[in-house]
Order: structure tokens, then C-alpha cells, then sequence
């Protein structure tokens, strides 16, 4: 496969190639881990994911790893305002010790990956936190003390920008890249506004250093743990799109400056944002579902997946929940389908994967590779056993779990309206009756 991507850097789909085939490193900035993640903090791990089966499914070995923030994020993106962990800490009304800010951070981790799983997203080869890796925030600082790049306040180390030409490269080379945004500075001792925090004292509580103690900038952890991880320059580095102008403006910065401007990552990737009511879904705006408000509806987390592919991972899209319940309706008649093919899996039909494979290569276009299972169902000149394996072969990108749906797996609301029918049918209730086939033929079931 000849695969085609939207480089951020270059602001053009571009061809794959790894640096060193068929391997391929690929970093995903975890979550900040002071509570729950949230649907639209999700999609960026539902997309990493699609990336990574389709590089696993056009045949690269894929090592991926993804960091935990449980130190050192700042409420801001910008890099201002308080602590997040602190925050975690101060609302659940424990101690400021790092003990308990581990604590925390484990418990939401682990809240995390059962979201994962839930998700069907193949949790990453090596998931690590930052507060593991101080010492090479540290000796990373140290590179850049040593070349020159930073400079001390009163409140920390910081990166000197204007030691970099093309600092915000990402950005389209521009510095102030929103003049509005609180990222002009609210600290008066920086020498330019687009500076950024890489050591951030603190005297109550933090880990000891050359400086003073205090905890490492959020950006220099995904520096320090992507390069300890997959080397100087990988090929893939992804997050939602929020963390372009900043994050990973600033990710770029310290770790070429680092490295003596080798270019750090080929391929940055974004994922657009899941709004809801037409404004950002987030913690701040106190305007986020978690996953398990899905679970608690009665409704497959799997829905939300199927839901997100039938949109481009660059479109932004507006959660609400007729939408997905059309998607839910949709995803149990093609899981009804499915099981009527039977049990014998044939062999996949090579035309249809040709064309799987053309959407997928033309950058993840996952609503055009889905409308093929629609297709290769109607088409009738392929065998039941070949739809089958059809199927089960364009699943190992989608994760819709069809390998897992059985015939049992009719959902017991669907056993009940059944039973509550045949109950109607008894006693002569044909209005009933007809009422209740035509609630179970909506929600994508027949009653034979
Ligand atoms: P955070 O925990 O804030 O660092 O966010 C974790 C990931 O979620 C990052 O990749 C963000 O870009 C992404 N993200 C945050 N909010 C949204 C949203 N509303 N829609 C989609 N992605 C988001
Ligand atoms: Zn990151």
C-alpha cells in the first residue's frame, strides 16, 4: 500500500515512507490524568488507533508509545495558570504530596485503558508516565542549558525562542500565532512572549534538581520520553489539533535545538475536535460526556468508534445523541447482517480490498472504506462465506468487533420487546403486536 497522510509540518498530504522500514515509531501524547478523560479526548486515541492498524494492515511493525501526564501540566495549554495534578488533588480533598499525586494519576490511568478497551483501541506497546522520567527531562534541560537556549526568572527555566529562526515552524513559521491568546505573556520576566517553561520551580512539593526543586514543563516530557523511546527522529507523532500551536510547536523546539536542528518527526498528525452544542467539548467549559455516559444509555461504547469513522479524522464533528443513535441502529442491522452469512468464512474478495485499501491510503478516509461493507453486502455475485471473510479482513482497521457478534449477542432489550410480542400475540393483541415488530425492526432486528 502506498500510503498518504496530512502533514501538519508540510500542510500537504504527503507519501509514508518510514525512516527505516518496515519499522515504524509512532508517538501519542497521552492524557493528563487529574480525572476522567472524556468522548472528545477519545477520538484522538480512536484515530491513533485507525493509523495504527492501517499501517499494521499495509505490513510496517509498529511500535508506538504514549506518555501519561501526571506531572507538570499546566491548566492552560498555553502554559499559565495552575498545576491540573494540584487541581486533581485539591478537589478530591487529599494531601499535596507527589505520593498521592501518583495516586491519582494510576487511579485515572486505570479508568483510561478500560476506556480503551472499551473502544476496541489496541493499547499502545509501551505506555509510561512522566513522573518515571524526570532525569531525562533533566539531562535534556541540561543539553539546552549547555547550548545556550535557556534562561532562569524567578519561577523557572525557561526556552529562549529567539535563539531558534524558525521556532514555530508548525505554525506556519509564525510566532505570535493568536495575539489574543493568553500566551502573551502573563509573566513580565520573559524575554519573548512565545517562551515556555521548561523547569517550573515550586517550593511546597516537587522533585530536586540542578535548579531549584519543582516539576519539568509539560512539553519537555513528551520530548524527553519520545526520544528515550524511538530515538532522535521518528517517523509519527499525533494529539489533537489544540496541541499544534503550543505543545508541539514547543516539543519541536527543544528537541532540535536539542539535537542540532535534526528535523525531530516526519509526520505530525492531528485529529480535528469533537464539539457538542457547536462548542468544544472540554473540562473547562464543563460541556463533556465520559464514556461511560454512553455505557449507562444502554448503548455499545463500539457505536461511538463506528460513529467517528463515518467522518474524516480532519472533519470536526458534533456529538449529540440522535446521531448516534442512528449510528447505533445502523451498526446492529450490519451485525445482523453479518450473522446471516453464516458460519463459513471463505476468502476475501480481492476488488473490494483493492478499493479498502485505496480509501484507507488516501489519508484514513474511513467514511468511504465503511460504505464498503454496505456494498460487498448487497453485491450478489460474492458468496455469503467470501462477504464473510470480506468482513472479518476490513474489521482488523475498523475494530468493530464483528468476529466477536453471535447469534446469542441479541441485546436482552431485544429478547424482551420479543417476548413482550409473543405475550400480545397470545392474547390476540395484533395492534400490540405489529407496534412491538416494528420498535424491534428499528432498532436493526427481524423477528423470524
Ligand atoms: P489532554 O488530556 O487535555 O492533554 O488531552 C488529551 C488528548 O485529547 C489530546 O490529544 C487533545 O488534543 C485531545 N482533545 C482534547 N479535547 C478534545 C476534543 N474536544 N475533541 C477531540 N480531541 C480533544
Ligand atoms: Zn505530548
Amino acid at each position: 500500500m502506498s500510503l498518504k497522510f496530512y502533514n501538519t509540518l508540510t500542510r500537504e498530504k504527503e507519501v509514508f515512507i518510514p525512516i527505516n522500514p518496515p519499522h515504524v515509531g509512532f508517538y501519542s501524547c497521552g492524557p493528563t490524568v487529574y480525572d476522567y478523560v472524556h468522548i472528545g479526548n477519545l477520538r484522538s486515541y480512536v484515530f491513533a488507533d485507525i493509523l495504527q492498524k492501517t499501517l499494521e494492515y499495509s505490513g510496517y511493525k509498529v511500535k508506538r508509545v504514549m506518555n501519561i501526564t501526571d506531572i507538570g501540566h499546566l491548566s492552560s495549554d498555553a502554559d499559565s495558570g495552575e498545576d491540573k495534578m494540584t487541581k486533581g488533588l485539591l478537589r478530591e480533598g487529599k494531601e499535596l504530596t507527589l505520593k498521592n499525586m501518583r495516586e491519582l494519576a494510576e487511579f485515572y490511568t486505570e479508568k483510561f485503558k478500560d476506556d480503551l478497551i472499551k473502544l476496541n483501541i489496541k493499547v499502545p506497546n509501551g505506555i509510561y508516565f512522566a513522573s518515571d522520567y524526570v532525569k531525562e527531562d533533566i539531562k535534556l534541560l541540561k543539553k539546552l542549558e549547555k547550548k545556550g537556549y535557556t534562561y532562569k526568572t524567578s519561577d523557572g527555566i525557561y526556552f529562549d525562542t529567539s535563539k531558534m529562526p524558525n521556532y514555530g515552524i508548525l505554525w506556519g513559521g509564525k510566532r505570535n500565532w493568536d495575539e489574543n491568546h493568553v500566551r502573551i505573556s502573563e509573566n513580565s520576566e520573559k524575554k519573548n512572549p512565545e517562551d515556555f517553561v521548561l523547569w517550573k520551580f515550586n517550593p511546597r512539593i516537587g522533585f530536586d534538581s540542578p535548579w531549584e526543586k519543582g516539576f519539568p514543563g509539560w512539553h519537555i516530557e513528551c520530548s524527553a520520553m519520545s526520544m528515550k523511546f524511538l530515538g532522535d527522529q521518528f517517523d509519527i507523532h499525533t494529539a489533537g489539533i489544540d496541541l499544534i500551536p503550543t505543545h508541539h510547536t514547543n516539543e519541536i523546539a527543544q528537541s532540535e535545538c536539542a539535537t542540532d536542528k535534526k528535523p525531530f518527526v516526519r509526520f505530525w498528525i492531528h485529529s480535528e475536535f469533537v464539539d457538542i452544542g457547536g462548542v468544544k467539548m472540554a473540562k473547562s467549559e464543563g460541556n463533556f460526556l465520559k464514556l461511560e455516559s454512553i455505557i449507562k444509555k444502554g448503548i455499545n461504547p463500539i457505536t461511538y468508534r463506528f460513529w467517528l469513522l463515518m467522518a474524516s479524522y480532519r472533519t470536526k464533528v458534533n456529538f449529540n445523541w440522535e446521531a448516534l443513535e442512528g449510528s447505533e441502529i445502523a451498526l446492529k442491522r450490519l451485525y445482523k447482517l453479518y450473522i446471516e452469512l453464516g458460519d463459513k468464512v471463505g476468502k476475501v474478495d480481492v476488488n473490494y480490498q483493492q478499493k479498502f485499501k485505496k480509501y484507507l491510503e488516501d489519508d484514513l478516509d474511513t467514511p468511504r472504506a465503511l460504505s464498503l461493507l454496505w456494498d460487498v453486502i448487497k453485491d450478489e455475485n460474492i458468496s455469503d462465506a467470501d462477504k464473510k471473510a470480506t468482513f472479518l479482513d476490513f474489521d482488523k482497521v475498523f475494530g468493530l468487533d464483528f468476529k466477536n457478534i453471535k447469534k446469542e449477542n441479541i441485546p436482552k432489550e431485544i429478547i424482551k420487546l420479543a417476548e413482550e410480542r409473543e405475550k400480545a400475540r397470545k392474547n390476540k393483541d395484533f395492534k400490540k403486536s405489529d407496534e412491538l415488530r416494528d420498535k424491534i425492526n428499528n432498532l436493526g432486528y427481524d423477528i423470524k
